[in-house]
C-alpha cells in the first residue's frame, strides 16, 4: 500500500524554512574554508577512471563465457546499492552507525524532495561520498571479491568484476551528482536524468524515504523487490 502522505512534486524552487536552517548549520559545521567541491567532484571522477582504465587494461583474449562477467556484475552491484541504502543507510546497524547519520541525518535533511537543488558548489559534500571512500571500497569490497573471482575463475574475470564495480561506483556517484543539480540546467534537463531523477526525488519525501526508491541509479532491484513507488493521479 503506497503512503496517502505523499506529497506533490510540483516543486516551489524556494527551500522551506527548516531545511534552510538545517543547511546553514550544516555548512557552517562541516563544511571549511577550504573545501573545493569541483576539487571533490575530479577526484572522483579522475581517480576512478584511472582504476577503470587500468583495469580494463589488464584485460585480455577473452573466452566468449568470460563476456557474461559484465551482466552478471553489473546486476550484483545494482543489488549491493539496493541493500546497502535500504539497510545500513537507513536502519543504524553495528559499526556503521556513520553511514545512517551521513545519510538518513544528513543527506536527507539537507535534501528534501521539495528542495533538490545544491545552492553552490560548497554543497556538493553532501552528495559525493568522501575521497576517502574511493579506497575504502576499491580495497575492502571490490578487490577481495575480484581476488576470489580470480581464485575460482580467471583474470579476466577478476578485472572485468574491477572494470563494472568502478564504473558502477563512478555512474552511481555521477547520477546521484546531477539528480541534485538545478532540474532547469542542461544535464537536468535530458530525458534519462529527469527519469531517474523522478525516482530519486520520490525517495527524498520523508514520507516515502523508508519504505520506497531505494535504488540510485537504475531501479532493477525496486523493481524485483516491490520497492518502485507507483505514482497515483494527482499525487
Ligand atoms: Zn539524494
Ligand atoms: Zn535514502
Amino acid at each position: 500500500m503506497q503512503n496517502a502522505l505523499a506529497t506533490p512534486l510540483e516543486t516551489v524552487p524556494r527551500v522551506p524554512p527548516e531545511v534552510e536552517r538545517f543547511r546553514v548549520e550544516y555548512r557552517k559545521e562541516n563544511v571549511g574554508p577550504h573545501y573545493s567541491g569541483w576539487l571533490h567532484f575530479a577526484f572522483t571522477s579522475i581517480g576512478s577512471l584511472a582504476v577503470l582504465g587500468f583495469a580494463i587494461s589488464r584485460v585480455h583474449d577473452m573466452a566468449p563465457l568470460e563476456w557474461l562477467t559484465l551482466p552478471l556484475a553489473f546486476l550484483f552491484a545494482n543489488v549491493c546499492e539496493y541493500f546497502g541504502h535500504k539497510g545500513p543507510m537507513h536502519r543504524p546497524k553495528p559499526g556503521m552507525g556513520i553511514l545512517f547519520q551521513r545519510h538518513t541525518r544528513e543527506h536527507h535533511h539537507f535534501f528534501t524532495h521539495d528542495a533538490m537543488s545544491y545552492e553552490s558548489s560548497r554543497d556538493f559534500k553532501m552528495v559525493l561520498f568522501p575521497p576517502v571512500m574511493l579506497f575504502f571500497f576499491l580495497g575492502v569490497i571490490a578487490t577481495p571479491v575480484a581476488g576470489l573471482l580470480f581464485l575460482v575463475s580467471s583474470s579476466n574475470v577478476a578485472w572485468l568484476f574491477i572494470v563494472v564495480a568502478m564504473g558502477y561506483f563512478l555512474t552511481y556517484e555521477w547520477l546521484h551528482f546531477v539528480y541534485h543539480l538545478d532540474e532547469r540546467s542542461l544535464v537536468g534537463r535530458l530525458p534519462m536524468v529527469k527519469v531517474l531523477r523522478r525516482h530519486h526525488q520520490r525517495h527524498h519525501d520523508k514520507a516515502l524515504m523508508g519504505r520506497w526508491n531505494f535504488n540510485i541509479t537504475f531501479p532493477i532491484s525496486d523493481r524485483v523487490f516491490g520497492t518502485y513507488y507507483v505514482e497515483r493521479r494527482g499525487e
